[in-house]
């Protein structure tokens, strides 16, 4: 499965000059929401990821997924390992799991993703579900910016990647463009101004 092609064919793959979550700057976006609002595009991957979690033989009751960005790949997945979904969500800044969703103690939680960074939200979400008794078991995206070490794949771990290295990752591909601080950004130095993606109709 050709998981750039799929991200390009969708026009999710975006080139300009953009600010990402991080603060940094990157020349490259990845709009994850694009290839998922085809469903069955959503159902490919997701079955996709779903197969590689399986063989590991990794136990799963639940997916957790940070929301926004997270919900629809981790409902997605849930419905191809045909385990409960339930997500996290910010409130004041501070991740929370609310609408009701429950954790028995000991239950076996896969925290999901569209893309992992360096797993900065997936990991605040995960100390959430842990603190109400959950076992963070393994993680999963769609795609992995190459900051972390994902199963199956030789892209080692960088200093900034925030997931256990005592858990596994999978994803479907590295997507590993180059990242700047602003003030080190090539872009900014040609004179443009980097944009935020969502920010202005994209
Ligand atoms: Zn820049």
């Amino acid at each position: 499965m050709d998981i750039k092609q799929i991200y390009m064919d969708a026009n999710a793959l975006l080139e300009g000059h953009f600010k990402l979550s991080s603060g940094n700057h990157s020349q490259f976006y990845l709009q994850s929401a694009k290839v998922l609002e085809d469903p069955k595009t959503a159902k490919l991957l997701a079955d996709e990821l779903a197969k590689q979690i399986q063989a590991s033989g990794i136990h799963i009751d639940t997916v957790c997924a940070p929301a926004l960005g997270g919900l629809i790949a981790g409902f997605a997945l849930a419905t191809a390992l045909d385990v409960r979904s339930i997500f996290a969500e910010r409130v004041d800044g501070q991740m929370q799991i609310r609408r009701g969703f429950e954790i028995k103690p000991g239950e076996k939680v896969l925290m999901c993703e569209d893309i992992i960074t360096t797993g900065g939200s997936a990991m605040e979400a995960a100390e959430v579900v842990k603190s109400l008794g959950g076992e963070i078991v393994a993680v999963a995206a769609l795609a992995n910016r190459g900051f972390c070490k994902r199963e199956h794949s030789d892209v080692s771990t960088k200093p900034n990647c925030k997931l256990p290295q005592d858990i596994p990752f999978f994803a479907l591909a590295d997507f590993t463009f180059e990242m700047y601080a602003p003030d080190a950004c090539p872009l900014c130095k040609d004179g443009s101004e980097a944009i935020k993606p969502g920010s202005r109709g994209n």
